[in-house]
């Protein structure tokens, strides 16, 4: 391959985790390259209203945050490049990645795939995205203050959620495909004791109901698996709450993942199983996902990497000495 770009610091993904780890390791002097992938600027290019970033009184828009923090990396000196990597080689070093547009040679890397909330997969789901349907009711919960709100799913998250979401609204319905839930047992006994909040066992959600010009979520349409029967509940926000995957699958085999597929890094850390590479961001995160942790943990991993290098270069001096 003929398009080879060597560096002592590689940052795969240009989501808040990748390109704060790219600010912080550009002013360390490391030069680093981002290789951006298919979704430049990361999750929050999907989205409208930002209103929980920190230092901005007044909404903002999440593309506009990320074209500002890549213009800032930039501005420090952070080559962008755009690439998607297809294959990571970490049994020797320098690490090899290779890309649909040429090959990375690199020291050092930080990973900040992110993670992809998982939906149910329905068209009309996929149609009120934005307009009601969401997977972040950390994120979007306060756009439905005092409106009917559903929560689908019966894990951690769908709880957490659920409890999250009666801080906006004193009418919140858990809609779960089972009769009983999957959550651990202190979040189901605050969900079963709070007084706004009922639960809607053994359903699946059919439909996603717009209404209005311009058209936003009244409603969903459910059916009982045990008996059939079908339902409609009016709503006017609906949380898929059924979990989110990691963008690992590079990773597999190459790196320690928990069995949810999310890389494992020593605690307080960002450091990996493999020396030199480290893990930032959603995709080591299964717990907070916000840009903000993603921002933080970015940072972190770039002053991992850089006191990492600090130290093999004092050991290299050492043994020449
Ligand atoms: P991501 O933002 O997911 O970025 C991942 C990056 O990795 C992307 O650039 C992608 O192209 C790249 N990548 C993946 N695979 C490869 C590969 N093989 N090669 C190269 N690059 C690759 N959080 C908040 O704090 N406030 C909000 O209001 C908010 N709203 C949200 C609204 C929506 C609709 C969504 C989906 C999320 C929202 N979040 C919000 C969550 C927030 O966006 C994430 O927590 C954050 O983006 C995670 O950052 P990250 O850098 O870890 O990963
Ligand atoms: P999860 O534990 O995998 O639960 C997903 C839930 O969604 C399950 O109840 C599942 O139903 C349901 N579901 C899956 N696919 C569905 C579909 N197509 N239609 C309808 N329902 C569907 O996911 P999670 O809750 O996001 O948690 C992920 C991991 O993070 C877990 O390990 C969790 O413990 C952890 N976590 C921890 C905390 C915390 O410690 N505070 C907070 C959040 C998450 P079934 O039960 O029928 O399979």
């Amino acid at each position: 391959m003929s398009n080879i770009i060597s560096t002592r610091l590689l940052v795969l993904g240009s989501g808040p985790a990748g390109l704060t780890a790219a600010i912080y390791a550009a002013r360390a002097g490391l030069a680093p390259v981002v290789v951006q992938g298919i979704q430049p600027g990361g999750q929050l290019t999907t989205t409208t209203d930002v209103e929980n970033y920190p230092g901005f009184r007044d909404v903002i828009q999440g593309p506009w945050l990320m074209e500002e923090m890549q213009a800032q990396a930039e501005h420090v000196g952070t080559r962008m490049v755009w690439d998607h990597i297809s294959s990571v080689d970490f049994t020797r070093r320098p690490f090899v990645l290779r890309g649909d547009s040429g090959e990375y040679h690199a020291d050092t890397l930080v990973i900040a795939t992110g993670a992809q909330a998982k939906w149910l997969g329905l068209p009309s789901e996929e149609r009120m995205k934005g307009k009601g349907a969401s997977a972040c009711a950390t994120c979007d919960g306060f756009f439905y203050r005092g409106k009917k709100v559903a929560v689908i799913g019966g894990g951690n998250t769908a709880v957490e959620e659920a409890l999250y979401l009666t801080n906006h609204s004193q009418d919140v319905t858990l809609i779960h495909r089972r009769d009983s839930l999957r959550a651990e047992r202190i979040l189901q006994d605050r969900l079963f004791a709070h007084p706004n909040i009922r639960i809607v066992w053994d359903s699946e959600v059919t439909e996603f109901v717009g209404g209005g010009t311009p058209e936003t979520l009244v409603g969903l349409d459910l059916r009982n698996l045990k008996t059939g029967a079908t339902s409609r509940i009016d709503v006017d926000g609906a949380f898929v709450a059924i979990g989110h995957k990691p963008a690992t699958e590079l990773f597999a085999g190459k790196l320690d993942l928990d069995p949810d597929g999310y890389i494992r890094v020593t605690t307080g850390t960002t450091r990996t199983s493999i020396d030199g590479v480290f893990a930032s961001g959603d995709v080591m995160d299964k717990i907070y996902r916000q840009a903000v942790t993603a921002a933080g943990t970015g940072c972190m991993a770039a002053l991992d990497a850089e006191r990492f290098i600090a130290e093999e270069e004092y050991e290299a001096l050492q043994a020449a000495e």
